[in-house]
């Protein structure tokens, strides 16, 4: 079985992250890229079950910048086997729908029996792209998985819902996408991190995933504005002198809430 496992490398959520104002996208350069950790999940989903059963592929596949190799060799140090790279500086602020065409390319041109992605990105957080790709490819796919049994045609999970959870299930090939609360991603062991160095990367263009380069610039969306969240203000102290409880009520009810 061949697995594909979609990743993005996304600022460090422990940093205090920026938004670049001019060009309306994440300053990328403002903190430490790092391999999202929801992908890290997703290619343990995938790892797990190669453990157990023998001639299972575990391939990375990334769009994204120069630097999106170092997310790719942490995912071949955790045990991954192949990474694939699409790579092309025209893509750069690739919108939703963009991103996902250029994958679901990339998978036709690698070739693959399951996908796992992340629920949504730590950066971006759209939250469709796997959906998306899915579409493109005229696949099943299975969302916001918890917990995930592949077997060999067929895979099944468990999706939390506000009333319940639901028991899914698809014949392969399809897509799914992993929630936090699915496997806890093993950590890279040394032998890992020297092995990673040696295992291929392959670097794609768009030509090379048989889309016209010409794409990457065609009739996409561009953010108008962006401006930072404004800094927190201090709020209102209430000091109980008698009528606090008034105070409070009045409060509440000034701001629609009673
Ligand atoms: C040169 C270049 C520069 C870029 N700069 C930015 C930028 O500044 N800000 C930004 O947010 N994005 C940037 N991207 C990436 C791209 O625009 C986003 O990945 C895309 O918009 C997806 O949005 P999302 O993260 O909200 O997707 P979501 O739908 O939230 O992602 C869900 C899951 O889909 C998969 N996925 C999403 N994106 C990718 C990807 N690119 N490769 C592989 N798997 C993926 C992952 O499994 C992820 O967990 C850049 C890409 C390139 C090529």
């Amino acid at each position: 079985m061949k697995i594909v496992v979609l990743v993005k490398q996304v600022p460090d959520t422990y940093e205090d992250r920026k938004l670049d104002t001019a060009a309306g996208l994440v300053d990328r350069g403002a903190c430490e890229p790092v391999l999202d950790e929801i992908n890290e999940r997703a290619l343990e989903v995938a790892l797990r079950y190669r453990d157990g059963n023998k001639g299972t592929e575990v391939v990375l596949l990334s769009m994204g910048p120069e630097g999106t190799a170092s997310a790719l060799r942490k995912g071949l140090s955790m045990g991954a086997d192949v990474a694939v790279h699409v790579l092309d500086s025209a893509l750069s602020g690739a919108d939703l729908g963009r991103t996902a065409a250029v994958l679901a390319a990339a998978l036709r041109a690698t070739g693959f029996d399951l996908v796992i992605a992340g629920n949504a990105s730590t950066d971006g957080g759209g939250g469709v792209v796997p959906a998306m790709v899915a579409e493109h490819l005229g696949l099943p796919h299975l969302t916001f998985l918890d917990a995930v049994e592949i077997s060999a045609g067929t895979v099944a999970g468990v999706r939390a819902t506000e009333h319940g959870s639901l028991g899914v299930h698809a014949l392969l090939p399809a897509v799914i996408s992993v929630t936090e609360r699915s496997a806890e991603a093993r950590f890279p062991n040394f032998k890992g991190i020297l092995k990673a160095k040696k295992k291929p990367l392959q670097v794609l263009s768009l030509a090379e995933i048989g889309l016209d380069p010409a794409f990457a610039g065609a009739g996409r969306s561009a953010v108008v504005t962006a401006a930072e969240r404004p800094a927190r203000t201090g709020g209102t102290r209430i000091t109980d002198e008698g009528t606090a409880g008034e105070q409070l009520a009045d409060f509440l009810a000034s701001a629609r809430l009673i």
